[in-house]
């Protein structure tokens, strides 16, 4: 039976799948600014993290679960009775909370991984759902690699969940294997074979590995899936999930095909967009669909010329449509708090009188130094200030003795509380100077393990944004910088990285 809805519930797991990629690692503060984002941005539900896999991830999830209201907050956990113990914890203080519970049902997961018989298999999935439906009546299961599983023991899996109390069956495609059709027809076949399939909604979760993850997405939707599991800028393990920007404007631009609707506000979707890059380090390639820098730039004469006639000549969608913002009103120095705060609300921020107080500081520190302060600009601000309060070391002063002829010597001095610690050291350029310094400083030996610095916004007096790469161990974090002096940047970074690896370290 097909399901009949016109609605695809969307299914973020930005912060689970996504934030599995090296380097993206998030702390608890990241994860619920993230949280509150992807709550503006509509999405139905959000996969807050694998509550089993960390004390710290379970402490995230559970932050999340009392802060966010409309959205239903989901946890991972595999088909084992800990996992969903800890799922449950981490989810209670949500209003509406989910547990999706998941194994491997292809052979060769059964077989390499669970190292057991497809008929356990089946018996854990049936023991997992039924144990989850304990805690919350909003159980998911997940076949993982249902795409390479066999079709009649997939059916069986299915049906025996449902019986046993989920109310969401999801069919990823976990290694990103299948094609359009290929998948769209396993779902087809899903529901015109499985006797139950009706009571509850099939989901789908597509890897992008061959770079099919949105149009196997799609052809699963065409083909009667209600849910879709996706990640803001495509992020998640090996070459991504299916991105939910792409899938989301598809189902608006071509509506005439699909013929489905989802509550995502499309308005929120740039913010989001910067807000994930920026927090996980992950930079999103320029001609990346629908977000990338250049997704909405004509370079060529001949389309410059027609889309200034007429728009739709070569856009199929508006740059507003997903809150690329326009510039009316061009702020300097000489604005006032009014009109700050007329274009943060624009840019979606709600400031207190009290907040824009301590905004406007900032505005006007680098409006002296700019003629023109950009939307980048205000939400760098807007960023820094939700920073704040996880910073545990910050830049006091710094002064370095630089050129192409004498050793690069850096003074570096380093609050931490009300205290300031300050010393010396060479190196072999003032940014290696500066980071040796605050080794030195902080008795730490992290490895550096990537380096960038981007202008992010126009002009002689752009700011700078310096994203580095720490690891110590096992972890590895990103530390960003923002100044209008790079090598103010790169100090900042690289002590945001290191305040970033302490309280990780305090999470865990
Ligand atoms: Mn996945």
């Amino acid at each position: 039976m097909k399901q009949s809805s016109d609605k695809v519930f969307i299914f973020d797991t930005t912060l689970r799948d996504g934030e599995q990629v090296p380097g993206a690692a998030l702390t608890k503060n990241e994860k619920i600014e993230i949280a509150k984002q992807l709550e503006a941005l509509g999405v139905d539900i959000i996969e807050a993290g694998f509550p089993i896999s960390s004390p710290g991830d379970l402490q995230a999830v559970k932050e999340i679960s009392k802060i966010i209201k409309k959205s239903i907050i989901a946890g991972l956990a595999r088909a084992v009775r800990k996992d969903i113990d800890a799922c449950a914890e981490a989810i209670k203080p949500a209003k509406r909370g989910r547990i999706h519970t998941f194994i491997g049902t292809s052979d060769i997961h059964v077989k390499y991984i669970t190292n057991t018989t497809r008929e356990d298999v089946l018996n854990r999935a049936i023991d997992a759902v039924t144990y989850a439906c304990k805690f919350s009546d909003d159980v998911e299961f997940s076949a993982m690699d249902a795409a390479r599983t066999d079709f009649d023991y997939l059916c069986k899996i299915v049906e025996s969940v449902i019986k046993a109390g989920a109310k969401t069956v999801n069919i990823p495609d976990s290694v990103g294997y299948s094609t359009p059709e290929e998948f769209g027809n396993l779902i087809k076949r899903l529901l015109n074979t499985v006797p139950n399939i009706n009571k509850a909604v099939v989901a789908v979760h597509c890897h992008n590995d061959l770079g099919m993850a949105t149009a196997n997405s799609l052809s699963a939707i065409l083909n009667g899936a209600r849910q879709v599991e996706c990640t803001i800028n495509g992020l998640g393990e090996r070459a991504g999930n299916a991105s939910l920007e792409e899938i989301v404007m598809t189902l608006k631009v071509r509506n005439d095909i699909y013929k489905v609707d989802t509550n995502i506000k499309t308005e929120e979707i740039y913010k989001t967009s910067r807000l994930v890059s920026r927090l996980t380090g992950m930079p999103v390639q320029p001609n990346k669909a629908i977000v990338g820098a250049n997704a909405f730039a004509h370079a060529s004469g001949i389309h410059q010329d027609a889309i200034l006639k007429k728009e739709t000549t070569f856009g199929i969608m508006t740059p507003k449509s997903i809150g690329i913002p326009g510039h009316e009103i061009v702020l300097t120095s000489r604005s006032g708090r009014h009109a700050l705060k007329h274009r943060l609300t624009y840019l979606g921020y709600k400031v207190t009188d009290k907040e824009l107080n301590d905004i406007y500081v900032k505005f006007l520190e680098i409006a002296d130094k700019k003629k023109e302060v950009f939307d980048e600009d205000l939400i760098s601000i807007m960023q820094g200030t939700g920073q704040k309060a996880k910073e545990i070391y910050q830049l006091d002063y710094f002064y370095v003795a630089t050129g192409n002829k004498v050793l690069p010597t850096a003074t570096v001095a380093i609050k931490k509380g009300e205290k300031i610690f300050k010393d010396a050291m060479t190196g072999d350029g003032p940014v290696d100077a500066i980071y040796k310094t605050i080794n030195k400083i902080l008795k730490v030996e992290p490895k550096l393990t990537d380096f960038q610095i981007k202008a992010i916004t126009k002009g002689q007096e752009a700011q700078g944004e310096v994203t580095v790469r720490v690891a110590k161990g096992d972890k590895e974090v990103t530390g960003r910088g923002i100044s209008t002096d790079i090598l103010e940047a790169s100090a900042k970074a690289y002590l945001d990285a290191i305040s970033k690896l302490e309280s990780i370290k305090k999470e865990n």
